[in-house]
C-alpha cells in the first residue's frame, strides 16, 4: 500500500519441487492472509516472524493442527487472528478485506476482496463450480463484487481435464454403483480433509445400506468440521464405524483427548469387518496391506482411487504411492479411479472472470500461464496480463 504496509496473501510450500528457493519467506511483511488449509497456500506461514499477524479461518487452523496431532509434531504457534466467511475486517489499519467462501475440496476456502488506496483487488483463491458447495459459486456470479481493478485468478485446470466425472454428484453416483455390487470390502482412497468426498462416500454407503469405516484421524477431522456445521456426519451416526488402529490411538493418549477416545472406542469396527466384509466401505489414505491379505480369499476387493492421478506418479510421489501402485496390479483387486477435481474447468473460470469484470486479469496458481492467456483470448478476453515471479507491479 501507499503507506508502505505489506500484506501477503497465502504463503505456500511448493508442492513438487524438493529443494525450492523459499528465502523470500524471510522478507519484511506486516501481515499474512491465508485462504485455505492446503500446503500450497499455508505451508510456509510459520516461517514469518512470530509477531506477524496471520489472518486465517478457525477451521483451517483446526485442520492443519489435526495433521500435526497425528504426526506427532508440535501444534501451530503464531500470532493467529481468526476470520469468518463474509465478515469484513481491516488489516494493519490499511487493507479492508472481505472473505468469500468458495466451493473447493477443503471445507473452508476463501476468496478475498482486498481494498486499499481506493483500489480493489479480487483474489479468487482455489475454487470450482461443481462441488457440494456450488451454491456459493452460483450466488457469487449472480451478485459479483463491482469495480474491481485487478483479478488474481487460479488456473489449475488449464492443463488438466476432468475425464469422466464432472461433478461431485457424479462421483457419488459412480461410487454407489460400484459398492452396491460389492462381494467383499471396498476401499476408497482419498484425503480425510476432502469433506465433500467423504460425504459423497457416506451418501453412497447410506443408499446401499453399507457401513462407512473411517480411521481415527478422519474421525477427528469430522469432529473439527462439526464445530462449524452440524450437517456433517458425526462418528455416532449409525452408518459410521471407526477402525481404531493402535498407532493412531497412541497419538491421542493425552488426557485432553479422553472424551474423544472413549467415543472412538464405542464406535469401533471390531471383527464384523472380517465376518461380513461386503457390508463395509473403508475410507483410507493408504489401504492396509494386512487387511487386504486377510480378506483376499472372500472375493474381489474394490479399490476406488478417489484423488488426483498425479499422486501415483514418480514426480508427485508420497508415502502411499508405492503401496497403491502394487495393489493396482494385484489380481484379487478391482482398481478404478473415480474422482473429480477441486478446481474450476476453463469454461467455469471464464464464467467467473466475466462476472467479476475486472480491468485487468492476472492468472496465478498455474504452471501454464501462457496457455491460460491463449485460452482466455480465444474466449473473448483482451485483458489478461502475465506477471513474473518476484517482480514489483503497481496497480
Ligand atoms: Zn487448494
Ligand atoms: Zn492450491
Amino acid at each position: 500500500a501507499d503507506n508502505g504496509k505489506i500484506l501477503w496473501v497465502d504463503l505456500g510450500a511448493p508442492l513438487d519441487d524438493k529443494k525450492p528457493k523459499i528465502d523470500y519467506a524471510n522478507n519484511k511483511v506486516d501481515a499474512l492472509l491465508i485462504s485455505h488449509p492446503h500446503q500450497d497456500h499455508f505451508g510456509l506461514m510459520e516461517n514469518v516472524r512470530t509477531n506477524v499477524p496471520i489472518f486465517i479461518g478457525e477451521l483451517s487452523l483446526d485442520l492443519i493442527n489435526a495433521t500435526k496431532i497425528f504426526r506427532d509434531i508440535p501444534l501451530l504457534s503464531g500470532n493467529f487472528k481468526t476470520i469468518k466467511p463474509w465478515i469484513k475486517f481491516t488489516i494493519a489499519d490499511t487493507f479492508i478485506v472481505t472473505p468469500f467462501l468458495t466451493d473447493h475440496s477443503t471445507p473452508e476456502a476463501f476468496a478475498f476482496l482486498i481494498e486499499a488506496d481506493n483500489k480493489r483487488v479480487f483474489y479468487s483463491g482455489d475454487f470450482r463450480a461443481t462441488g457440494r458447495k456450488n451454491i456459493v459459486f452460483k450466488k457469487q456470479i449472480e451478485n459479483p463484487p463491482a469495480n474491481i481493478d485487478l483479478l488474481l485468478i487460479e488456473g489449475t485446470m488449464v492443463e488438466r481435464t476432468n475425464h469422466l466425472y464432472l461433478t461431485e454428484d457424479s462421483v457419488e453416483e459412480a461410487i454407489y454403483n460400484t459398492i452396491k455390487l460389492q462381494t467383499n470390502l471396498s476401499f476408497v482412497i482419498s484425503s480425510a480433509q476432502n469433506i465433500d468426498r467423504l460425504i459423497s462416500v457416506f451418501r453412497a454407503c447410506k443408499r446401499t445400506g453399507k457401513y462407512l469405516v473411517i480411521d481415527v484421524y478422519s474421525a477427528w477431522i469430522l469432529d473439527m468440521v462439526r464445530k462449524q456445521s452440524k450437517n456433517i456426519p458425526a462418528i455416532e451416526w449409525q452408518e459410521i464405524k471407526v477402525f481404531d488402529h493402535p498407532t493412531q490411538l497412541e497419538k491421542i493418549k493425552d488426557k485432553q483427548f479422553d472424551a474423544f477416545r472413549k467415543r472412538v472406542i464405542k464406535q469401533r469396527t471390531g471383527n464384523a469387518v472380517f465376518q461380513t466384509p461386503s457390508d463395509f466401505v473403508y475410507f483410507v489414505r493408504c489401504p492396509n496391506e494386512k487387511l487386504v491379505n486377510k480378506l483376499r480369499s472372500k472375493g474381489t476387493i474394490n479399490i476406488i482411487y478417489s484423488q488426483w492421478e498425479g499422486y501415483l506418479k514418480e514426480e508427485h510421489k508420497n508415502s502411499c504411492t508405492d503401496k497403491i501402485n502394487t495393489l493396482k496390479n494385484d489380481s484379487d483387486i478391482l482398481f478404478q479411479s473415480i474422482h473429480t477435481s477441486g478446481h474450476a474447468t476453463v469454461p467455469d473460470l471464464m464464467k467467473f472472470a466475466k462476472t467479476i469484470n475486472s480491468n485487468k486479469i492476472i492468472p496465478i496458481h498455474t504452471a501454464f500461464p501462457e496457455k491460460f492467456k491463449t485460452e482466455f483470448e480465444k474466449g473473448g478476453f483482451n485483458n489478461i496480463t502475465l506477471w513474473e515471479d518476484g517482480k514489483e507491479y503497481l496497480i
